[in-house]
């Protein structure tokens, strides 16, 4: 791994954090009320007498509104900050890439997706409606039409199937899993039709096998079949899977189907980073000179800085100026990201459930995962109880002790999947947050159970208190 999960925070100006501070609060505001999608929250003017600032800071925080998919500036008349409907598609994409760059192994992205997709299959088989039925009988058919069309794909059901579940977390998660598949599924030209077409025809007597279980509602069978399926994509990722080659794509056309809908500049934005992944993610290189990249992208001065904008304040590049400057290549930063991804899914009504559900799975997982690498538990012992200590007094906030446990579990992408879990959960236990020494005291002493039990090596025992010490926080949820 290249860096962890989570980045050093950078160091911005006092202007950059105000005007951090205002996007929040704009962004508290809009859901507390509801999200009250095309509402106005005032106009420039308005909007900077009331938070008192200059232009310049405004039109940052506004910037920031506008790229966690929360607000939109609308200029004119009747103009102003304009609430959107949000969409985590852009803070998916650029998910995949980040976890692509720390260097996902296939083993961790098959051992995510062994502990969501069961999970999401029992749901959809208990909650399926005629409608979702339908839905499901169509990516069947569609399915069987591309057989032997092409490269395995293998995306549209289980993505279908993680949003049937009716667990908003649990289909968002398996969204990026699914395209974090597809990126390391890009299959060497060697592997011939023959064989991509046995591969596609397996998955899809698989998948037929697993759309039916959830259709009858034999949760059970679904989850089965599903860990079974699993088991061949893993199989065959392992075998055929080639790294990344080394050079841009060229002559990439912009999918049509993604920019419908986004701003050229988040496209554009989202070419660069995927180049810039292509190419190595080389930090600390140049990428091109605005010149260059103007006319390889075949836009506008205006738009290009826009992209860059957006590529500034996901930390995957900064525009350098001057002789030798240009678009200089960074450690990407998930955190821009990872916030987009918890307002989405707040706006998504969300129950305590829903998040427990999803964050039991992950926290078992890396429970096991540590239980299996005994050579880690002296690291652990240190690291977590540290973490015990600096909970101790804030009761859960920062909820260190449970990031360091995923950390150290060691599979980046539970580990990044807790830290959107963590700050949903934040948001929504705020003001029950322990402020009294008693339940202070109460967490402190299950971690240390908890830990008790990784450092005995009893995987079991340690599962069975955190899936109690969760259900306890649940009750704190609002
Ligand atoms: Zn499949
Ligand atoms: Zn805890």
């Amino acid at each position: 791994m290249t860096a962890g999960p989570v980045a050093a925070a950078k160091a911005d100006s006092p202007e950059e954090k105000r005007a951090a501070r205002i996007a929040r609060s704009l962004e508290d505001e809009i859901i507390d009320r509801g999200w009250p999608v095309g509402e106005v929250l005032g106009s420039e003017t308005e909007l900077r007498e009331r938070f008192g600032v200059s232009r310049a800071v405004l039109r940052e925080a506004v910037r920031l509104v506008e790229h966690h998919q929360v607000g939109r500036m609308r200029r004119g008349p009747n103009g102003g900050l304009v609430v959107v409907a949000p969409d985590a598609g852009p803070a998916t994409r650029a998910l995949v890439i980040y976890l692509e760059y720390l260097g996902t192994s296939v083993e961790d992205l098959l051992a995510a997706r062994l502990l969501l997709e069961p999970l999401a299959a029992r749901l959809a088989a208990e909650a399926v409606t005629e409608e979702g039925i339908d839905a499901l009988r169509a990516g069947l058919t569609d399915e069987e039409a591309g057989l032997g069309a092409g490269p395995v794909r293998d995306d549209a059901l289980h993505t279908l199937l993680g949003k049937l579940s009716g667990n908003p977390v649990l289909g968002l998660f398996t969204d990026v899993l699914i395209r974090l598949t597809y990126r390391y599924a890009r299959t060497s030209r060697r592997t011939s039709p023959d064989s991509v077409l046995a591969a596609t025809t397996d998955a899809h007597s698989w998948h037929r096998g697993i759309i039916e279980a959830v259709i009858a509602g034999d949760a059970s069978a679904a989850e089965t079949r599903l860990i079974e399926h699993l088991g061949s994509v893993e199989e065959w990722l392992l075998t055929h899977r080639v790294r990344t080659p080394p050079g841009r794509r060229s002559g990439r056309p912009p999918a049509p189907a993604e920019a419908h809908g986004q701003k050229l500049a988040e496209v554009i934005a989202e070419r660069i980073q995927l180049d810039i992944a292509d190419d190595g993610w080389k930090v600390g290189s140049v990428f091109g000179s605005e010149t260059d990249l103007v006319e390889r992208y075949g836009v506008s001065r205006a738009a290009l800085r826009e992209a860059v904008r957006l590529l500034e304040h996901h930390s995957v590049a900064r525009m350098r100026r001057g002789p030798g400057g240009g678009l200089l290549v960074e450690a990407p930063d998930p955190t821009a990201s990872i916030r987009t991804m918890a307002l989405y899914l707040d706006h998504q009504s969300l129950t305590g459930q829903d998040l427990r559900l999803v964050r039991e799975a992950i926290e078992l997982g890396c429970l096991g995962n540590l239980a299996k690498a005994p050579d880690l538990v002296p690291a652990a012992a240190g690291l977590l109880g540290a973490a015990i200590d600096r909970a101790a007094d804030g009761g859960e906030s920062g909820d260190v002790f449970h990031a360091k446990l995923a950390e150290l579990a060691g599979n980046p992408v539970l580990a990044l999947f807790l830290q959107i879990i963590t700050e949903l959960w934040t948001r929504h236990s705020r003001a029950e947050r322990p402020a009294d020494a008693a339940t202070g005291d109460e967490v402190r002493r299950v971690h240390q159970a908890i830990l008790d039990a990784v450092l005995a090596g009893d995987a079991a025992l340690a599962q069975h208190r955190m899936r109690r010490h969760l259900q306890a926080l649940t009750a704190w949820w609002q």
